[in-house]
């Protein structure tokens, strides 16, 4: 089995794990078996009680692990379905450490950081390793070279070389080149300097990928090469591209990114087979039309927050030969100001998931927006339940209809606390989490774009429908198309005479990948199209 590691220098955001996933696209494409996971330096167990603002979004595994968003990339690139062992955080392995420590397990000893807790991110590693048996490991180290909580990670990666021995391994380094104007060139130092914080550390980066601007001219490279100490081919450029992210493998590809690190391990393998990955890429790049699309949501100045579900929605407008418009809607200006203002002129509008109050009542004029005017609309998680209140409210007369989560005292909380939430008082991974089966009634909507009684999606969430309030829905015109499998629980509600108005419980957005869109945004995207 072979290792590659990935870090990252001089600024963070730098798309290492874009990098990393590209890489594995590659390599999965050579006939490869490639598996991916991250090491986050931060001191949090999982992302899960971050703010987006703080994190971007919390993506959601099978089992239920609450992760970082480059574990969606990960599962967008490559064919690999993720678990919470593909995800180790600081706080994770000195949570073991700890744990161990009061069992007495180290007694007589000073627990420290070398060798307890770098031989615990070891043992990881090793566990992975024999739970998803792959050709070629790829981890991801979080944060920025020089980041003081990164050290134990770059540390137990520098045994963990000695352990495998350095031909099984390599290390590739996402630096930044920046271009400085007023030179008029593109500027080596900050990579220099970067690798030899790693070399102080004693890891010595094979592969250097290069996030520039600019083309980097033979002469850049040439310095790049020599005073990185990575050979000349190993210089890899990764230009900024607009157009899309999905290009990025293929863009390494050119740049011999993958023939590098296979002779580094050598691998002898056939060239990646990029042709149905082109094609889609293809498509995302010049679409035969476009369709304009409403997101309305409360992070909306945050790129990251909704990173799946942006992601999602291309996936499906490619598959239908479209692109996407996107109207980024900050759900708070449509509190007080008439939604037409602002969404006029849509096919379609998206309310996204989400937690606490603020924004709820922008996305409750939004929903209304679209089923007055028999606009497409899709739902997800807080949205099917921004759906169910508005429905409440405006079609069933029940006045102050509401969420227990927003208002505790409303007089009609159609959506209420989960019958297992009850008593819960930690924050930390203590939602119903992962992926639930869920039974879909057919003649639905939702039976029509999945063709299929029974589902399997992931979820994220404390609160659900109140059963208590489906009869005087349903008489109405509200569709309560999926549930669990004994009915307590609703997964998937319609509405009646409406081209498409389908929103769900859990999270169709972490399953979508660019030659598998999701069916629920397939569907979406097609009745935006005029075409469901
Ligand atoms: N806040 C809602 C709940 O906890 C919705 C969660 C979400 O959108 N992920 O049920």
């Amino acid at each position: 089995m072979k290792y590659i590691f990935v870090t990252g220098g001089v600024v963070s955001s730098l798309g290492k794990g874009l990098a990393a996933a590209s890489l594995g696209t590659l390599l999965e494409q050579r006939g490869l078996k490639v598996v991916l996971q991250k090491f986050d330096p931060y001191l949090n167990v999982d992302p899960g009680t971050m703010n987006p603002f703080q994190h971007g979004e919390v993506y959601v595994l099978d089992d239920g692990a609450e992760t970082d968003l480059d574990l969606g990339h990960y599962e967008r690139f490559t064919s690999g379905v993720l678990t919470r062992s593909n995800s180790t955080s600081s706080g994770q392995v000195y949570e073991t450490v700890l744990a161990r420590e009061r069992r007495g397990d180290y007694l007589g000893n000073t627990v420290q950081v070398i060798p307890h807790v770098t031989d615990e991110i070891k043992a990881r590693l090793r566990s992975l390793s024999k739970e998803q048996p792959c050709d070629i490991l790829i981890t991801e180290i979080g944060g920025t070279t020089g980041d003081i909580e990164g050290l134990p990670f770059l540390e137990a990666i520098r045994q963990f070389v000695l352990e495998v021995g350095p031909r099984n391994v390599v290390i590739m380094h996402v630096t930044l080149v920046p271009f400085i104007k007023a030179a008029g060139e593109l500027k080596t130092k900050p990579s220099q300097q970067s690798i030899a914080k790693l070399r102080e550390i004693g890891l010595h980066p094979q592969v250097l990928v290069c996030r520039t601007e600019h083309p980097i001219e033979e002469d850049v490279r040439n310095k790049l090469s020599m005073f990185c100490n990575v050979p000349l081919e190993a210089v890899i450029e990764a230009r900024d591209v607009d157009s899309s992210i999905y290009e990025m493998p293929l863009m390494l590809q050119r740049e011999g990114l993958d023939n590098t690190i296979c002779d580094l391990l050598s691998l002898d393998v056939p060239p990646a087979d990029m042709t149905e990955w082109n094609r889609f890429v293809e498509r995302v790049i010049h679409p035969k039309k476009r369709v304009k699309i409403a997101v309305v949501g409360k992070y909306i100045e945050l790129q990251d927050a909704y990173k799946s579900i942006y992601e999602s929605l291309t996936h499906a407008a490619a598959a239908n030969d479209c692109g996407i418009d996107l109207v980024r809607v900050d759900a708070e200006t449509l509190e007080d100001n008439p939604p037409n203002s602002v969404l006029k002129g849509v096919a379609g509008v998206l309310v996204p998931g989400g937690f606490g109050e603020r924004g709820v009542e922008g996305k409750i004029n939004a929903t209304r927006f679209a089923r007055e005017n028999n606009l497409p609309f899709l739902g997800l998680c807080l949205g099917m339940q921004v759906a169910t209140i508005e429905f409440a409210r405006n079609v069933c007369g029940l006045e102050g209809a509401n969420s227990a989560e927003f208002d505790p005292q409303a007089p009609h909380r159609v959506i209420h606390l989960l019958q297992e939430q009850k008593g819960v008082t930690d924050k930390g991974a203590s939602m119903r989490l992962g992926t639930w089966p869920t039974m879909i009634k057919e003649g639905t909507c939702a039976h029509k774009v999945y063709g299929t009684s029974e589902i399997r999606e992931r979820h994220r969430h404390r609160y659900e429908f109140n059963l208590s309030y489906r009869e005087q829905m349903e008489v109405k015109g509200f569709v309560i198309s999926g549930t669990s499998p004994d009915g307590s629980l609703v997964e998937l509600i319609e509405l009646k005479n409406h081209p498409y108005f389908v929103a769900c419980q859990f999270h169709p957005e972490f399953q979508s990948k660019p030659n598998h869109p999701h069916p629920l945004f397939t569907g979406f995207i097609q009745a935006c199209l005029g075409k469901f």
